[in-house]
């Protein structure tokens, strides 16, 4: 057991918990950041859409962030897999799989999700270079560009028609899924984006630059660049372990929080993309640093009261 008492332990160093380990080490809290270190975007060269740091690469935003959090003597960070939370409000232990348990008063995930990329040969190749899952992220990169979109869910339909704000060379391929519905069908015919079903083969690509896919039929198209519907699982089943609620609602099960990042379970707290169905670096620092205030602020009335008592 470390005998560090810590106001508040954040589980994850994605864009999410640094902003609230920014936000909490300035003002004066005991933090102490657990991170795995796999961020969902670790795949990709740049990110985009952040205000002042659009272009960036994802290691170099989390290293300038972690060296700008540690100008705050308070913060602390360790590289670890956190396997478990025990204990209540006010006095929680937080375990790693390395056997330490740090003792603190609240905790805040923000541990993302998880990616289930479509097992199709070449695709790890290609992914977060020439092929991505967001089109706000990287649609201008691929703007007019012949782009295919593979299916792996019901969301892929959705995906065509929010792409062709980028582009209008799209070509879908279910890669042998039934996903598509008869109106959909006709609906493609009618914007013209074909829609193959057929299975797909392989990737092929350079240096991470898809070339062309093709499909079981051997037949062959070409293409420069793809966006994908992944399936997103929680990166860790400890908040519902702990009894957190779930939203059931969106198209993956989300911890159910409120706008100010606390869940149904006093003292846990939860930001970024495991409790929101909308993806963005931006968005996830944001209600990174809301969890952090509200953290703040049930802290500073809890030490009002206890002095008052
Ligand atoms: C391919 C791709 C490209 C993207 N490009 C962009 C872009 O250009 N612009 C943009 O705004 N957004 C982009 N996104 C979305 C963006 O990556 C996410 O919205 C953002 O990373 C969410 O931040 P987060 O802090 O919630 O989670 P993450 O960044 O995923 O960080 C979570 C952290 O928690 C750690 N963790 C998880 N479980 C544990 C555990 N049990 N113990 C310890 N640590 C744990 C993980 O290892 C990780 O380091 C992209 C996503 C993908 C998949």
């Amino acid at each position: 057991m470390s005998d560090k008492n810590l106001d508040v332990t954040i589980i994850g160093g994605g864009a999410a918990g640094l902003n609230a380990a920014l936000v909490l080490g300035r003002a004066r809290r005991k933090v102490l950041v657990i991170d795995e270190e796999r961020p969902r975007n670790r795949v990709t060269r740049e990110s985009h859409g952040f205000l002042t740091q659009d272009g960036i690469s994802p290691s170099e935003f989390r290293r300038t962030a972690k060296e700008q959090i540690l100008k705050y003597p308070s913060v602390s960070f360790v590289s670890g897999i956190v396997d478990g939370v025990t204990g209540v409000d006010g006095d929680f232990r937080v375990h790693t799989g390395s056997g330490d348990a740090f003792r603190s008063r609240k905790v805040l995930f923000a541990t993302g999700m998880k990616d289930v990329v479509p097992d199709i040969e070449g695709l790890a190749e290609v992914y977060g270079t020439s092929a991505f899952v967001c089109p706000f992220c990287d649609g201008w990169e691929l703007r007019d560009k012949k782009v295919c979109v593979i299916g792996t869910n019901e969301k892929v339909f959705h995906l065509v028609k929010v792409l062709t704000g980028w582009t209008k060379h799209i070509t879908l391929l279910t890669n042998g899924m039934d996903i598509l519905t008869a109106d959909q069908l006709l609906e493609l015919e009618q914007h013209q984006v074909p829609a193959n079903q057929d299975t797909i083969k392989c990737i092929e690509s350079v240096n991470g630059f898809v070339k062309k896919i093709t499909l079981r039929t051997d037949e062959a198209i070409e293409c420069e660049g793809i966006f994908f519907t992944p399936n997103l699982v929680q990166a860790t089943s400890i908040p519902e372990s702990l009894g957190c609620k779930m939203t059931n609602d969106g198209p993956f099960a989300a911890i159910a929080a409120d706008q100010m990042g606390r869940t149904n379970v006093k003292g846990i707290f939860s930001a970024g993309d495991a409790s929101t169905t909308f993806h963005q670096l931006i968005y996830a620092a944001s209600s990174g640093a809301i969890a952090a205030v509200t953290i703040q602020l049930e802290l500073n009335e809890e030490e009002w009261d206890g002095f008052r008592k």
